[in-house]
């Protein structure tokens, strides 16, 4: 019996690792920062996308940090005019007082991931303490939309291999840094992505700067003309 147990739980963080060991070629890529997002793509997720000629190129918007009371709510606006779905990973300690928010999103067909409840590096807290940040996180979402998030990304993308085994969550990075918190200006928003997007692309961004609100809906304007269909992470991951 014990055996067996053990066995399953083998097989079961086999599983895991091997999922995310997809993700990981791809996401170790953008973590050495100033990586081109043609190498990064060399690199893992175009793979998944269809080479036929006349297939739709698939990108997915992520966004992190949020909810955010004033930014949040008018991307969700821009997205549902232009049916849209984006990835949202939020932060545990900005979802009280902005509930309403976190269900919207839900109810519009957003993904829903768990970003840690503080934005602090990962790795460099003791792991019980991260466990704890993420799991309160989980129950946090799921007491709102009546699901535990299923996708982690780690703030700054900080995480290691010794954390991947006590959670039962995919961790998810992105291959495209629009640099949004860094640039806080539109247009050089923009012409960074559209520099830089080809399909397959995760896209960074945070949904807590009134710019990256208003670069987000013009990339999504530009990219749709050019044939882009926006997904979330998980099908962008399944396609
Ligand atoms: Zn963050």
């Amino acid at each position: 019996m014990e055996n067996w147990n053990l066995r399953r739980r083998a097989a079961v963080l086999l599983g895991i690792l091997l999922l995310d060991a997809a993700m990981f070629g791809t996401a170790m890529g953008v973590m050495r920062a100033e990586t081109s997002s043609e190498e990064v793509r060399a690199a893992g997720v175009q793979e998944m996308v269809p080479e036929t000629a006349d297939a739709p190129s698939f990108v997915a918007l992520t966004f992190d940090d949020g909810p955010d009371p004033v930014c949040t709510p008018k991307l969700l606006d821009g997205l549902k005019e232009r049916g849209v779905h984006a990835t949202f990973f939020l932060m545990g300690q900005s979802i009280p007082g902005n509930e309403a928010l976190v269900l919207r999103m839900k109810e519009e067909g957003h993904l829903i991931g768990n970003h840690s409840y503080r934005h602090i590096q990962l790795t460099k807290a003791r792991e019980d303490s991260v466990c704890e940040a993420v799991e309160q996180t989980e129950e946090l979402i799921a007491s709102i939309t009546g699901e535990r998030p299923q996708y982690l990304r780690p703030p700054y993308g900080d995480w290691n291999e010794n954390l991947e085994c006590r959670m039962n969550l995919t961790t998810v990075f992105w291959s495209v840094d629009s640099l949004d918190w860094k640039l806080q200006h539109t247009s050089r928003i923009v012409r960074r992505l559209e520099q830089s997007v080809g399909p397959g692309d995760i896209i960074l961004m945070h949904d807590i700067f009134p710019t990256s609100v208003e670069a987000a809906l013009q990339i999504v304007d530009s990219l749709q003309a050019k044939g882009y269909r926006f997904v979330t992470v998980d099908e962008l991951l399944v396609d």
